[in-house]
């Protein structure tokens, strides 16, 4: 099995890291934070001692970084893992990041002769937990059928897109989704509540119907029980929606949607709740209201 070097153990990191160990991979680590190292190392890894290291002892690259300019960094700059990939290695990155960031990263890479995926992934902590993310990826088809049992350790559907970038603009797309219905089941169940009905009996009887959603399941509870333990944060929904309304911007692709949840995530990220996680949304139209969800 090709060894593994696996850069960014956060949330999601740390589980798909240790995902790729269970599964027999040999695996080499680095995180600007120690503890994330030391807790993997625990769990069979190798310690690197920066993206350079990792790469010089590594066939594969994972990176799981929070946006653009770290893959940037970890990638491209000072001590990157570009200084000692070698011609014909990969770089995967999982990360969520701007797709004109990918392809540029991407045909710098290429300049020595290293391929590269950009394969961001939903679902979250539980779904990194148990191996069962959703992959979107960017490349060409062989690179993808070479990766895809690495992949299909973290992963329950590993999906190719198309080419390089593309996985992260499927990435987009989903964040947009996601987000508009974070906004669609606050503003229905605070309407509920503040109409005199019981908003744990509004999603008992709409779950089932069209409006149920996954999205829906997860985060309605969370709301009612005031659980806002990241989860996804809302500092990182705001770089993903900057991300799409910058995309956009360069697309002409119209976002009535996402400019007006943006402007709500920035609101209570001004008010100190950007580490909350993004069901926390709810606390806007609450805020508006008067009220709060209860069961
Ligand atoms: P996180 O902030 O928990 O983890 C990021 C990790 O990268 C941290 O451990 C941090 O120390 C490390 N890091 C930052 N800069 C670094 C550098 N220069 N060198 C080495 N390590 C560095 O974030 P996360 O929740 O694990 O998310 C990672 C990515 O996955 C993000 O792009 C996010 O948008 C995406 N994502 C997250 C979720 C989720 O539910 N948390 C779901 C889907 C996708």
């Amino acid at each position: 099995m090709k060894k593994i070097g696996f850069i960014g153990l956060g949330i999601m990191g740390k589980p798909m890291s240790k995902n790729l160990l269970k599964a027999g991979y040999p695996l080499v680590v680095y995180d600007i934070v120690a503890t994330a190292v030391d807790e993997v190392v625990k769990a069979g890894a190798e310690k690197g001692a920066s993206p350079k290291d990792v790469a010089a002892k590594a066939d594969v690259i994972i990176t799981m970084l929070p946006n653009s300019p770290q893959v940037k960094e970890v990638v491209l700059g000072k001590d990157g893992v570009i200084e000692t990939m070698r011609p014909g290695s990969i770089l995967i990155d999982m990360s969520s990041i701007a797709p004109l960031v990918s392809r540029e990263v991407a045909a710098r890479l290429a300049e020595k002769k290293i391929r590269m995926l950009d394969a961001p992934v939903s679902g979250g902590e539980p779904k990194a937990i148990d191996g069962t993310l959703s992959i979107m990826v960017g490349g060409n088809q062989a690179d993808f059928d070479e990766f895809l049992p690495a992949m299909k350790t973290m992963g329950a559907s590993v999906v190719l897109c198309g080419e390089i970038g593309a996985g992260n603009v499927t990435k987009l797309a989903n964040q947009i989704v996601v987000a508009a219905n974070i906004a669609a089941v606050s503003e229905a169940l605070v309407l509920a509540t503040k109409a005199g009905v019981n908003p744990d009996l509004v999603f008992q009887a709409i779950r089932g119907g069209l409006a149920g959603s996954t999205v829906m399941n997860a985060k309605a509870p969370m709301m009612m029980d005031r659980n806002f333990k990241p989860g996804f944060r809302i500092n990182l929904h705001i770089k993903d929606l900057n991300n799409v309304l910058d995309t956009a911007k360069g697309i002409a692709a119209p976002t009535p949607l996402t400019d007006e949840v943006m402007k709500m995530m920035l609101s209570l990220r001004d008010e100190g709740m950007g580490d909350a996680d993004h069901s926390a949304l709810v606390r806007f139209y609450e805020k508006i209201a008067g009220i709060e969800l209860h069961r």
